[in-house]
């Protein structure tokens, strides 16, 4: 029925890069053969999901989004893929994003942008656009993403659906394309509550193949999903987030949401977070002075695009003119932002201090956590903008992850659920909850009681 789906509609939504309908069938079957034979499987088994094309798969194409990596196939699964296999998911194909995950809107795709389910005129979030529009269009029920700075919880948002960035290190990065390494985090995308923490629960939990992965129980997310009930529990409102800038209809929908959860018994206290003003500055010293260092792997001998090598060639230039060719406009600003902000002279301006607002921003988040159970916020200052109209403005894209970058630079829990519909657009509004390190049942206990 699923494939059915996206036969029908993703011509218009261009959700996936990749389907493969024979394939996807023969997992199934192995499914039925496993059930068959006596296994335990979980109780995702059979449950088809959309994949994220920047997680390895050993039997599909795994691209980035990039033009780098056309037609490139792992030699192995990511961690995250294996797990999903172990609980009998059935992988329908790897869905569309922002080359190496950076961006807002998927529309830096190499492959063309993913439009919304909700108005196919509009961007659908990214960087994880396609795994998004494909749960909210009901291609897949289930698909994953990965959160840098927000890109699951800002396309959750403006998709009408739930999105999921665990606590960093509590899902595996093993074979997971690397964007920025000491932010990215995999977590998944459902229509409801109680399906994202099953699937945050199958995929999640310690890995000795990634060396910042926690070696610790995975929270107990699908029990705190089952209870929603938020009775007795202390709730803050971050005082910097939701003022000038915000559309008002986004703003009408939060505070909904704030009264609803006062009306089931929580307390609501404002909280101020004074460091998270500098929350988005930094993050674009610090990601893309990352992206600088982990996309130097792409350099024409190991993967993917080789451009100009016909002998005559040195292997630099054969470098210089594939990475010219194979990269996106948004990827050479990162790089060369990255590449300037580490090099010497210009580091302890940039990197260095960066690195201090983070340490500033983890203490902030600290006191927060001294105060309330959860923090809550809008996830996104607006709903879902027009296909191009922020192409051409990078700080205008970058604003679209003001309230999701917080959680990414702490290394902390948050979801975004949704809250209902802006008045001016008819379009999604979502509710971002933030709670401390490990505490992602929190997330998924608060979340839980404002879908009820
Ligand atoms: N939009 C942010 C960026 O472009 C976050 C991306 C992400 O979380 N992968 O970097």
């Amino acid at each position: 029925a699923h494939l059915d789906r996206v036969a029908e509609v993703d011509k218009q939504i261009n959700a996936f890069l990749h389907v493969d309908v024979e394939g996807t069938l023969a997992q199934a079957r192995r499914v039925d053969e496993r059930l068959a034979a006596g296994e335990a499987l979980g109780p995702l088994a059979g449950v088809p999901i959309a994949h994220k094309d920047v997680f390895a798969t050993r039997d599909m194409p795994t691209t980035a989004g990039s033009k780098i990596l056309e037609n490139w196939r792992p030699p192995y699964d990511a961690t995250v893929t294996r797990r999903l296999r172990e609980a009998g998911l059935v992988i329908l194909g790897k869905t569309n994003l922002d080359e190496f995950a950076m961006g807002s809107s998927t529309e830096n795709s190499a492959y063309g942008p993913t439009h919304n389910p909700w108005d196919l005129t509009r961007i659908p979030g990214g960087s994880s656009g396609g795994s998004s529009a494909a749960v909210s269009a009901y291609e897949a029920p289930l698909s994953t993403g990965t959160d840098t700075g927000g890109s699951i919880r800002q396309p959750a948002a403006v998709t009408g659906i739930v999105g999921m960035k665990p606590t960093y290190g509590g899902s595996s990065r093993y074979g997971l394309i690397a964007f920025a390494s000491s932010l990215d985090t995999p977590g998944p995308f459902a229509r409801n509550v109680l399906d994202a923490a099953l699937l945050h629960e199958a995929f999640s939990g310690h890995d000795p193949l990634d060396s910042t992965s926690i070696d610790q129980a995975v929270p107990p997310v699908v029990d705190a999903a089952r209870q929603a009930d938020v009775a007795g529990m202390r709730i803050g409102v971050v005082k910097e987030f939701g003022g000038e800038g915000y559309q008002p209809g986004v703003l009408a929908r939060f505070h909904e949401a704030v009264e609803l959860l006062e009306s089931l018994g929580a307390k609501v206290v404002e909280v101020s977070c004074a460091a998270f003003e500098y929350a988005l500055p930094a993050y674009y010293l610090i990601a893309p002075s990352e992206c600088s260092s982990n996309l130097a792997r792409f350099d024409a001998m190991r993967y993917g695009l080789r451009v100009g090598d016909d002998g005559t060639r040195s292997a630099e230039e054969v470098m210089a003119l594939t990475r010219a060719a194979g990269f996106g406009p948004e990827v050479k600003r990162r790089i060369m932002l990255g590449t300037y902000a580490l090099s010497s002279g210009y580091y302890d301006a940039y990197y260095g201090q960066a690195q201090k607002v983070r340490t500033l921003i983890m203490r902030d988040f600290e006191a927060a956590f001294h105060q309330v159970d959860v923090l809550v916020s809008p996830t996104t200052p607006t709903t879902a903008f027009p296909i191009g109209e922020r192409a051409d403005d990078p700080m205008a894209m970058y604003l679209a992850d003001l309230c999701t970058i917080p959680s990414n630079l702490a290394g902390n829990a948050a979801i975004s659920v949704p809250c209902g519909l802006a008045d001016e657009d008819g379009l999604p509004v979502g509710l971002q909850i933030m709670a401390p390190v490990l505490g992602d049942d929190r997330c998924y206990r608060v979340g839980a009681a404002v879908e009820k």
